[in-house]
């Protein structure tokens, strides 16, 4: 089966505090992104991978390091936009396509691998984290409700799907700020999605904090792979 991977990076970055779009700061001498593709090269089962960044760079990316990499397309106004836009380039022959972050570095191979595999038996399948924290809804300036965090998950990505399930989530659909993940489409068609457990670990960079995090997690791994 033709596996295609969509990394999406076509964000501004507005909530982190930079003028360099997050995506491209450097982490350990190396972009996030570069970070993120690299993963992507070296998982098995993906077979390319199709790239959506700001339009005003898409003439500017090096593919070289990346043999997988078919295409670079420029994305739109929302995420849910640029998903849209890798989702036009896929290879006519993909079967899977894994929708991933372009800001979530530290995917690690064998969480690429176990929810593809989940997407090829089930046609859906989510990489989720646990809630350590207690959750609380909110009402004005007042908490509102606690929700039952053991029925609770975090959505990471990559989330990956039968091709033909994720084309009929975005047929017809307004692909506004509202949709956050790829999943939440596929909810509405009411398409059963498996969770596949991921490690917190897996963080978007989102605020410059997260850089921080990110670097110290990716030392970590490099001293356990060298011990
Ligand atoms: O904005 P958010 O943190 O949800 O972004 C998640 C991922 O989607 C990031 O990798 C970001 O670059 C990408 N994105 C995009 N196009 C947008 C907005 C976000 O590719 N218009």
């Amino acid at each position: 089966m033709t596996t295609t991977a969509i990394i999406v990076a076509a964000g501004s970055g507005s909530r982190f505090k930079s003028d360099t779009p997050k995506q491209f700061l450097e982490i350990n001498g190396k972009s996030v992104l570069a970070h993120t593709l690299e993963r992507f090269e070296a998982a098995p089962s993906v077979s390319c991978v199709v790239l959506v960044l700001a339009a005003d760079l898409t003439d500017f990316f090096d593919i070289g390091p990346y043999p997988k990499l078919m295409h670079v397309v420029a994305g739109g106004t929302t995420r849910a936009r640029s998903v849209g836009n890798g989702l036009a380039m896929v290879p006519r022959d993909t079967e899977i396509v894994a929708v991933h972050d372009g800001a979530r570095p530290l995917v690690t191979v064998d969480e690429i691998e176990r929810t593809i595999a989940k997407a090829k038996a089930t046609g859906a399948a989510c990489l989720v984290a646990p809630v350590t924290d207690t959750i609380k809804s909110v009402r004005g300036e007042e908490i509102a409700d606690t929700l039952n965090r053991d029925k609770l998950r975090r959505a990471l990505t990559p989330q990956a799907f039968k091709i033909e399930v994720l084309k009929k989530a975005f047929e017809g659909v307004e692909l506004n700020e509202a949709v956050t993940d790829e999943c939440y489409l596929v909810e509405k068609l009411g398409h059963p999605i498996a969770i596949v457990e991921g490690s917190p670990r897996n963080i978007k960079i989102t605020h410059l904090e997260d850089l921080i995090l990110a670097e110290a997690l990716l030392n970590s791994e490099l001293e356990t792979r060298n011990s």
